[in-house]
């Protein structure tokens, strides 16, 4: 196995996808005047599955910079919560645990927390390559706010398939352009935590 790295070069194009999506995000926020404060829930305990090799690169590049002892408490927390998990989809139930990198509301690692926690409050659409829109309504705040002001009609939103896409493009760059052949991600941020930083096997022409 070798561990997936990210150059700064595919840095700076990680986090200039996270920008731009955080300023339509903050466009569309604003349409709807609406914004996080005094929110009574914390959507950090929603249960997401991330799935590029990039974005767990760049949170382990996050987590590196903490003391060791503070990644030992993190991954410590993020095994109780993949614990807690596997209890809950035992049984059937979708997991809502407190992510293991929010510590009293606030984001251990905000500056790598992943894309979908930059985008989740906010309507937004992404068209899918076999052409099937789909509609991401918002938080339950946000539909409350939609409901009363747009009834049928579309409400603003992110449209996030442009820069999806430009996600999948360094993906792929960063997995050689063999993203096809290597195993799929489909995890927790706890996951991310355990599992360590991101490695995928060495190809055959690869072995000495
Ligand atoms: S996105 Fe919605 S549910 Fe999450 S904290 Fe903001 S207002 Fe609350
Ligand atoms: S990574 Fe940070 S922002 Fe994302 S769910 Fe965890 S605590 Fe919340």
């Amino acid at each position: 196995m070798k561990e997936v790295v990210l150059s700064e070069q595919r840095v700076k194009e990680l986090e200039a996808i996270y920008e731009k999506l955080q300023q339509e995000y903050e466009k569309v926020a604003g349409i709807l005047n609406f914004s996080c404060s005094g929110c009574p829930d914390n959507c950090c305990d929603s249960y997401f599955l991330h799935h590029t090799y990039a974005e767990w690169a760049h949170l382990w590049q996050g987590i590196r910079q903490l003391e060791p002892k503070r990644q030992q408490t993190l991954i410590a927390r993020a095994k109780s919560y993949l614990e807690q998990c596997e209890r809950d989809l035992a049984v059937g139930q979708r997991p809502q645990i407190m992510c293991p990198l929010n510590e009293e509301g606030l984001c251990a690692l905000y500056e790598h927390r992943l894309l979908v926690c930059r985008t989740h409050g906010v309507p937004a659409t992404m068209t899918r390559p076999d052409g099937q829109i789909l509609r991401f309504p918002g938080c339950f705040r946000c539909q409350d706010i939609v409901d009363v002001q747009y009834d049928q009609e579309q409400p603003p939103h992110v449209e996030r398939t442009v820069l999806l896409r430009k996600l999948a493009l360094l993906e792929n760059e960063l997995l050689e352009n063999k993203r096809h052949l290597m195993p799929k991600v489909k995890i927790t941020i706890a996951e991310m935590l355990v599992k360590g930083p991101p490695a995928i096997p060495r190809l055959h022409c690869e072995k000495k």
